[in-house]
């Protein structure tokens, strides 16, 4: 694949270094200490940005910006009304999908022709949630009375929803909590990352430019600990989305116990991947190897757990090796790049201390292992595709999140182990299986303990499918019709009218 446009050049005008505001009640606004954090590249190491260090009475503007619009304006726009403005904002996203995807890239890492791809993912949430904005009804229970009590239920919006959301997608992240939100007809204060605010602060222009109702949508940069927090805590805050990591979920839903307000939570994984004896090996190899190397290894869905049948153990584990070594490491913004930078040196640091435990544990080193150096990683996070044979359940690297490239691949014998080993985890995100058998595909999606199973593929996301977690990968589900009941409360209405 080629770029039809220089997304070099586009990068360069984007970004020049200077102070990017934040976005409350419609106003560009700096926080109210005046204090500013750094956005960089992380294959650079380059200051890309300032952004706005919002302290708690940041937030509480927002949520005060997002109840006024609540109770103003925005409540008296129809369900039609607000379809008609998600679809312009989906116009709008697809006239800027060039820039969206440039900025993402630039601020997180991901290879551009990733972030490109990206594109139905989020321009179809945001028609997907158009349509639903109109098909939203509750029901009439005729169980009273007849001709003496009319029973129905009202859907409502649940309210203010604050979304806090991770690095590794800003721009999908927040329009999968900001769609549903706008086609309910809540108000939403999002709060990014840190480590990427950039692409957020360009959609809440995008935003503007649609014409959505000041204070509708807020946009807040700001730390995890003091701005996410304000926002999990927040007395008047109806709802909180959450996509990070599982210790953070926890926080905030104990944060988020004062006003009982509803939460749902994205979580981490270590999700498997199961490789029975009758795959068809050369088209699962690239598919099992990308379930991790995909940006780096940075998705929550990474299949960082390979379970592969002993049978082809070895010469499944031999050519995912030869696979990650045909990756291209570079620069995101290269178009010919596979794999890009980690997010952070903390982060790479993290990765590194995570493969020395696996050769200390005595799993089989087959590919990578190493930090890149040379005039094109010196100033970035680089490390090479990592892959581990012959790894044990019980080395850190088989149970923990790595959130970076390294794929753990261990044998099995029958697929009642396989199966019993892949639920033997705390978390509960994802799972692939590979095998011809339908029936055998059959068994495992039932037994396997995972909010998303992949048969013979890995990674499909669709707006119109439900996706998260089981147990410690979070509770509640984005996409689909599901998402909508998240922000909506029901209300019984009885009318004597006799
Ligand atoms: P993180 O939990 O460190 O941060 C996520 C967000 O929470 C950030 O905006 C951060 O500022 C904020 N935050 C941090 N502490 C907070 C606190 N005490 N109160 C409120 N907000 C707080 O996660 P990350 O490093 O940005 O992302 C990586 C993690 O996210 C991984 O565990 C990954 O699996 C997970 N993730 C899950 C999904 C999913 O859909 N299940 C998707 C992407 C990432």
């Amino acid at each position: 694949m080629t770029l039809t446009f220089d997304a070099k050049q586009m990068a360069a005008e984007l970004y020049d270094g200077g102070f990017r505001p934040m976005f409350i009640g419609g106003q560009w606004v700096a926080a109210q200490s005046g204090e500013v954090s750094e956005a960089y590249n992380p294959a650079t190491g380059a200051v890309l940005a300032t952004v706005p260090l919002a302290a708690p009475a940041d937030i509480d503007c927002a949520v005060a910006a997002a109840r006024q619009a609540l109770e103003g304006p925005w409540s008296k726009f129809s369900p039609y009304e607000r379809q008609t403005l998600l679809l312009k904002i989906a116009d709008l996203f697809e006239e800027n999908w060039e820039r969206l995807s440039v900025s993402d890239t630039l601020n997180m890492g991901m290879p551009i022709m990733r972030t490109l791809a990206n594109k139905r993912r989020v321009v179809g949430m945001l028609r997907f949630y158009a349509g639903m904005a109109t098909a939203l009804h509750g029901e009439v229970i005729d169980n009273s009375i007849p001709g003496e009590i009319v029973t129905f239920t009202r859907r409502e919006p649940i309210g203010i929803v604050g979304a806090i959301i991770p690095w590794n997608a800003p721009t999908a992240a927040s329009i999968w909590k900001i769609a549903p939100a706008l086609a309910t007809g809540c108000t939403v204060v999002l709060k990014p990352s840190e480590d990427a605010p950039l692409t957020p602060l360009l959609i809440a222009k995008l935003m503007q430019e649609a014409g959505v109702p000041d204070g509708v949508v807020n946009i807040v940069t700001g730390k995890g600990s003091v701005a996410g927090a304000r926002l999990a805590e927040h007395p008047d805050v109806n709802k909180i989305v959450f996509t990070g990591s599982t210790a953070t979920g926890q926080s905030i839903a104990r944060a988020a116990v004062g006003n009982l307000k509803r939460v749902s939570l994205e979580l981490g994984g270590k999700s498997p991947v199961i490789v029975c004896r009758d795959a068809d090996i050369d088209r699962a190899v690239p598919v099992a190897a990308m379930a991790v190397f995909a940006h780096s290894g940075q998705i929550c869905i990474a299949g960082s757990r390979l379970f592969v049948a002993r049978e082809i153990h070895e010469e499944f584990v031999a050519k995912v090796g030869d696979f990650a070594r045909s990756l291209r490491i570079g620069h995101g913004i290269d178009a010919e790049t596979d794999i890009g930078p980690l997010i952070s040196a903390r982060q790479a640091q993290i990765v590194e201390s995570f493969i020395a435990s696996g050769q200390s544990e005595g799993a089989a080193l087959v590919a990578g292992g190493t930090r890149l150096s040379g005039s094109l990683y010196d100033k970035g996070n680089f490390i090479a595709p990592t892959v581990f044979g012959d790894v044990r359940d019980e080395m850190r690297i088989a149970r923990e999140e790595i959130f970076g490239p390294v794929i753990s691949a261990m044998p099995f014998d029958t697929i009642e182990e396989a199966v019993e080993r892949a639920n033997a985890s705390p978390y509960g995100l994802a799972a692939g299986i590979f095998t011809q058998n339908l029936g055998m595909a059959h068994k495992l999606i039932r037994r396997i303990k995972a909010g998303s199973v992949w048969v013979n593929m890995y990674h499909a996301l669709d707006p119109a499918v439900p996706f998260g977690g089981m147990k410690m990968s979070g509770y509640g589900r984005e996409g689909g019709i599901e998402h909508l009941h998240e922000y909506l409360e029901t209300k019984a209405v009885w009318i004597q009218t006799d």
